[in-house]
């Protein structure tokens, strides 16, 4: 349980921190960019210098931007099937296209969120207070 006066452990506005990570941010002090390259989570942010080395989200953000992009195209692609009954290479100029880059727009939103959610609710090597698991070093 979280001890809301734990100087360890101060509070983590839960909303904001999702927010700054869906925006690509830190979570810590939404200035520093989330990122060095596409999907590559920096290992300290560099504008606090919060590290964000201790993110464990492994498959969860291909998982989840599956299951919110194919929402809308399957949804999409039935729609438009019931409502016009377009041949199927128009289906497919349309839903291949927007599958592709609605996954390629969420994927590192998604994973920012994740990010944000681990380090808000001190998950893995975000909780100061335990001890850092070897294994888990970038270096
Ligand atoms: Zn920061």
């Amino acid at each position: 349980m979280i001890e809301a006066s734990d100087p360890a452990r101060p509070p983590r506005p839960f909303a904001r921190a999702l927010w700054r990570g869906v925006s690509k941010r830190c979570p810590n002090c939404g200035a520093g960019q989330l990122y060095g390259k596409y999907l590559k989570v920096r290992d300290h942010c560099p504008a606090c210098g919060e590290a964000l080395h201790h993110h464990r989200a492994d498959d969860a953000p291909a998982y989840f931007t599956i299951l919110i992009v194919g929402h809308f195209v399957v949804g999409g692609a039935l729609a438009l099937e019931r409502a016009l009954s377009p041949p199927i290479w128009v289906q497919l100029a349309i839903w291949l296209p927007l599958t592709l880059l609605g996954s390629l727009f969420l994927l590192p939103r998604v994973k920012g969120a994740l990010v944000a959610l681990q380090w808000a609710l001190y998950m893995h090597g975000f909780d100061p207070t335990r001890a850092p698991d070897p294994s888990l070093d970038p270096g």
